[in-house]
């Protein structure tokens, strides 16, 4: 059997273990320290945003991002249904409600017409516009940002991108993340770069990060004893995941361009196929790290051929299950058409890591060809 090919695998760049030494040598195996401060650095640098904050996971940060906009019971929060149940999920930790809106078919993410149907509509139900909008730039591909942001700020409600898979992606030759007033990034083991989990917070300004930063370290107030008015979290990286972060940023552009390489290699491979379409930018303006490249196929079960690439030993996936077809918030309102679920159905996620070889790829075009016939 020929070796196994992996949808996204970490792909080291080969100096994080120096950081890591450094980290041993100082004695800075702790939740903060010089690697932090690095990596910090040097994310701001790339994304040309001046306060970032390193935390723990992507879901923390799109967490922080609700605390700082004081979401809480009550609220309600408008996500992209067609993403990642992480997106959501921290609306619920604040006690607040998620409302899902559709996607729409050139981006898959969010729907900017069904966003300003379901802000009127809750108004019209709950008598108040929703806390905050998670839009989700949804394997790398940029949401309609501009459409996204005029509306939501027409309505006075902050947005907060959830950036966890587009980090390196550019809307109009801008990172994705540095749009709305908050951004979460990922450095999950299978994102675009690894810190072996971890994620960051992108702030409007530095008053701002400064609070994050009490928040993600619990809240501890300025006292000589621990002394507390707010609920905090222990959400803060750690110097040794930092470490990894900071050797995988001298990699970072050369991945994304690797990603970005391997999707034109399944583009020019399926152009000529009646079955398969690979999603594309959509215009000029969006310009995907291509985290993953996903197609599109007639008339095939995606779990069909999900199985028949696993026996040849190659990992596809699913898209993500849209958020109101989930049994955990089948009670939370919905809003817009069938697209989602529609791109549900005919979906597939392609081996894409930075790490595979011209020949990989080959490898899965053949074998996916071959499985269609
Ligand atoms: C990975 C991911 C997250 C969460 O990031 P973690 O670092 O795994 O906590 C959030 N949203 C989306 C869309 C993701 O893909």
């Amino acid at each position: 059997m020929e070796s196994r090919i992996f949808l996204s695998f970490p792909h080291l760049g080969g100096t994080e273990m120096n950081w890591i030494e450094e980290a041993f040598k100082g004695s800075w195996v702790v939740p903060l320290g010089p690697n932090v401060d690095e990596f910090e650095k040097r994310l701001s640098r790339y994304l040309e945003a001046p306060d970032v904050v390193a935390v723990s996971a992507g879901t923390a940060a799109i967490h922080m991002a609700m605390v700082m906009l004081g979401v809480g019971p009550g609220d309600e929060v408008i996500c992209q249904s067609f993403t990642f149940a992480a997106s959501a999920n921290p609306v619920t930790y604040q006690g607040a409600k998620p409302v899902f809106v559709d996607s729409e078919p050139d981006t898959w993410n969010m729907d900017p017409e069904a966003l300003e149907e379901a802000i009127i509509e809750r108004h019209r139900t709950i008598g108040r516009y929703p806390k905050a909008i998670v839009p989700v730039h949804l394997y790398g591909m940029p949401a309609r940002m501009d459409e996204i942001l005029e509306i939501a700020s027409r309505y006075g409600i902050p947005v907060i991108e959830d950036a966890a898979e587009a980090l390196g992606s550019e809307y109009k030759g801008k990172k994705c993340g540095t749009l709305g007033k908050y951004g979460a990034l990922s450095f999950n083991g299978n994102k675009i770069i690894t810190t072996s989990g971890g994620g960051a917070v992108i702030c409007p300004d530095s008053e701002a990060a400064k609070r994050v930063l009490f928040y993600v370290t619990q809240a501890r107030e300025n006292r000589p004893y621990y002394y507390h008015e707010h609920i905090g979290f222990n959400y803060r990286m750690s110097n040794i995941s930092a470490g990894i972060g900071c050797g995988q940023m001298d990699v970072l552009a050369e991945h994304v361009e690797r990603r970005r390489a391997i999707h034109r290699l399944y583009s020019e491979a399926f152009k000529g196929s009646d079955r398969i379409t690979v999603h594309e930018n959509p215009t000029d303006d969006f310009n995907s790290n291509f985290w993953l490249t996903t197609v599109l196929i007639d008339d095939a079960d995606p779990e069909q051929l999900r199985q028949a690439m696993n026996s040849r030993n190659i990992e596809t996936r699913w898209l993500w299950r849209p958020m109101h077809m989930q049994p955990v918030y089948a009670d939370a309102p919905y809003y817009g058409g069938n697209t989602a679920e529609s791109l549900f159905s005919r979906g597939l996620c392609l081996p894409s890591g930075s790490n595979l070889t011209d020949s990989d790829i080959e490898r899965v075009v053949t074998t996916l060809k071959s499985v269609l016939k």
